[in-house]
């Protein structure tokens, strides 16, 4: 069983087996998430990405799905770099967030990683808003079929924490 765990703070310095990345489809970098795992693990993470774009994604890797890269300088081993939808109050993407959590973690038990740190993805830049993203979120990892044994939330400001905190509490 996966034990769900919350953290205040910053997800590059987590010693966790593999962090995820809230990654846009370039795999070529971004604000938020992005920019701290490429600034703080160095550039082979980087040229790891350039080289899935040219590899296997040329189009950029579409929203919900994950794909691995090793973690450069950061503790972690691996970086699960996934990308999630823009909210949008006209269409309901709930699933490709559901997706991104759940392709994350089969990524996860291909490496053999055991334990996980997520940011809240979705939720910066994207927009997602908080409570409804925590949800999604923490359902998600709850049901899924992994050998992963720890997923850690790693939440960047109290606010998120609190609503992940609220979200955990109330899971049905
Ligand atoms: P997205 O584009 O998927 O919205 P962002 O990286 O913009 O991704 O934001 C996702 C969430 O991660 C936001 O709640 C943001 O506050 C948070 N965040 C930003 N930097 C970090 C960090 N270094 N560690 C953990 N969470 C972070």
């Amino acid at each position: 069983m996966t034990n769900i765990t919350l953290a205040l703070g910053d997800i590059t310095e987590q010693s966790v087996d593999a962090v995820v990345n809230a990654a846009n489809s370039s795999l070529l970098g971004g604000g938020g998430v992005d920019g701290a795992i490429h600034r703080r693990g160095g550039s082979d993470i980087l040229d790891e990405c350039r080289d899935l774009r040219a590899s296997r994604y040329g189009k950029g890797l579409p929203a919900g799905q994950a794909v691995a890269t090793t973690a450069g300088r950061l503790p972690a081993r691996w970086v699960i770099h996934t990308v999630g939808p823009v909210f949008s109050t006209t269409e309901d993407r709930s699933a490709t967030l559901a997706s991104c959590y759940r392709e994350s973690l089969r990524v996860a038990d291909e490496l053999n990683a055991l334990t996980v740190a997520f940011p809240a993805v979705s939720t910066g830049v994207y927009r997602w808003p908080l409570d409804d993203a925590a949800r999604i979120a923490l359902t998600t990892v709850r049901d899924a079929d992994t050998a992963v044994t720890e997923a850690r939330f790693v939440l960047f400001d109290q606010r998120a924490y609190d609503a992940f905190e609220t979200a955990l509490n109330a899971l049905p």
